[in-house]
């Protein structure tokens, strides 16, 4: 396949992974930060980070937006369903993500009606087929996933659908990479930019980590020659003492992001002033929430939202693995009381959770190894 194959061939990952050894400064230690969850899977399932020399430590951020949602925004979709009127929809990545009471999916075993779509539009045909029923969108994500839920919104106002409504958790990439930029138990050299989000807002608006915190980023795409490729960029910049924003991943980024996306965003949503994040607490303008014009269709503003407020388990440590503070397998919980079936935290259940890709790709095979389990 094309754009694929290519970034996958045996001996590009070789000549790329070696460019990567002969640019690595032996006598120093560095600090990437992966911002995007799918780059985590990708370095966990190709392997990636056993193509590294050791000195070349990859720390994962804090970009996968299910993970960083509260436990409290989950309880307050679920208590939309209360009414038994509403069709609760979301993504199947939420589905297993626990809060308080439980998780979506539990919740449908005790009868609520929870169903998951593919994309914010398959809900809103849910509403035009069911008149009689509200149907409730979880939006979550974060630029990357903003337009399709901007222009579904556009559309339900368009065509006048008013058994609609979104519930939205959209957040935004900068402030959170600000908020760890700006964590003193934080030191890292350089980051490996977001490919998906970056589809949307572009890379201009990294100028500022390259210019007013001296700090390399190279937006990459998600194939192991891709990351490899993004990290030797890293490494070259590093080594010329230069700190700028690279794109490594052009046949997908445009520089300037897509202003038809940002102009639908921009049309249904504003910056919210405070948002909570999981594990980082309040982080201002680090979320999107429905205009005033479109107030008819924002769940928020239709049901009355308990705005619950809930503290992780004790022993989860799922905050500092966000912060890229711990690796996953060094929380507690990992591996025994949390794990894909019996998850603590979103990030061991998310399709981007870099527990997740620990988990799935690293301890099985460990276990696998030491004959305990099949792989
Ligand atoms: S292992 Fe579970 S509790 Fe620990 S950080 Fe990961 S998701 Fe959170």
């Amino acid at each position: 396949m094309k754009f694929v194959d290519e970034f996958r061939a045996p001996e590009a990952i070789a000549k790329a992974s070696e460019e990567v050894r002969k640019l690595a400064d032996p006598e120093r230690h560095y600090r990437f930060m992966e911002v995007c969850g799918g780059h985590t899977h990708a370095i966990y399932r190709f392997g990636v980070k056993d193509l590294l020399p050791p000195n070349i430590e990859l720390v994962h951020g804090p970009g996968c937006p299910v993970c960083v949602l509260p436990m409290g925004r989950i309880d307050d979709g679920l208590s939309m369903t209360d009414d038994p009127s509403v069709i609760f929809t979301a993504f199947g990545d939420m589905m297993r993500v626990p809060g308080a009471n439980g998780s979506p999916l539990q919740h449908k075993a005790r009868g609520k009606d929870i169903r998951i779509v593919y994309s914010p539009a398959d809900a809103l045909k849910l509403a035009e087929k069911n008149p009689d029923r509200h149907v409730m969108f979880f939006a979550i994500g974060f630029e990357t996933t903003a337009p399709s839920t901007a222009l579904t919104l556009i559309r339900a106002r368009q065509e006048g659908i008013r058994n609609f409504s979104v519930f939205s958790n959209h957040v935004t990439i900068i402030p959170a990479i600000r908020a760890i930029l700006d964590s003193p138990d934080m030191r890292i050299d350089a980051f490996i930019g977001p490919g998906h989000v970056s589809t949307v807002i572009g890379c201009r608006p990294y100028e500022w980590i390259a210019k007013n915190e001296g700090k390399p980023i190279v937006v990459s795409g998600f194939e192991p020659v891709d990351i490899l490729r993004g990290i030797a960029m890293l490494l070259k910049q590093l080594g010329q003492g230069e700190a700028k924003v690279e794109n490594q991943y052009t046949r997908v980024v445009p520089w300037e992001g897509n202003k038809a996306a940002l102009k639908a965003i921009g049309e249904v949503f504003e910056l919210r002033p405070y948002f909570e994040w999981r594990g980082m607490g309040f982080i201002s303008q680090s979320s999107l929430r429905i205009r005033e014009a479109y107030a008819e269709w924002d769940a928020e503003k239709r049901f009355s939202v308990p705005g619950v407020r809930v503290t992780d388990p004790k022993a989860a440590q799922c905050g500092e693995v966000l912060k890229g503070v711990l690796k996953p397998a060094q929380c507690k919980l990992f591996g025994n009381e949390c794990t894909p079936e019996h998850p603590i935290g979103a990030l061991m259940v998310s399709s981007e959770g870099s527990c997740a890709a620990y988990y799935n790709y690293e301890h099985r095979k460990a276990a696998a190894l030491s004959g305990l389990t099949p792989a």
